[in-house]
């Protein structure tokens, strides 16, 4: 059943919040339209940032959500009760300066911009507001700089 669009108050700037999450999804839900689902029933735009899923089989997709504080929650609470086992972010990244050589590479694949390599000293900075802890960037980075730091239980 659709829910029903309603006039948006807009807070602040405007701008849509942003939500990092995993999903994890069991082999009968794999061929769900969730991306679709999102934009429509509850106007939260969803862009996949990681996805492990193969056909018929179960899987994983990082994905980042857009969308305004009711509409985000409205769309937690029913990706949670289709059964996709949603994870808020596991923990947080960190870059161990001591490593850093300030290459770049990291920073030139963020997708929020939480790594960004600045003029004029192009020395790399890290926003820990802006990470979407995607983990994208600990691959990348050929010293190993780059770590998840897991929450506690
Ligand atoms: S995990 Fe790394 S690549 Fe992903 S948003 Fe955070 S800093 Fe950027
Ligand atoms: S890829 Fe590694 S060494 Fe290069 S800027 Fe990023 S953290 Fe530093």
């Amino acid at each position: 059943m659709l829910r029903s669009k309603r006039a948006k108050v807009e807070l602040g700037d405007g701008a849509p919040l942003k939500r990092r999450i995993t999903l994890h999804f069991p082999r009968e839900a794999v061929h769900e339209p969730i991306t679709y689902r999102l934009a429509v029933e509850f106007d939260v735009a969803a862009k996949i940032l990681r996805a492990q899923i193969a056909p018929n089989q179960s899987g994983t997709m990082v994905v980042e959500l857009s969308g305004d504080i009711d509409d985000l929650a409205a769309a937690e609470q029913w990706l949670g009760a289709q059964g996709l086992g949603l994870n808020l972010t596991p923990g947080q990244i960190t870059v161990n300066p001591d490593l850093c050589v300030d290459c770049g590479i990291c920073s030139s694949l963020c997708p929020s911009g939480a790594l960004a390599s600045q003029a004029p000293t192009w020395q790399l900075h890290f926003d820990a507001q802006r990470c979407l802890v995607c983990e994208q960037c600990i691959p990348s980075c050929p010293l190993g700089a780059i770590a998840l730091e897991l929450k506690g239980p």
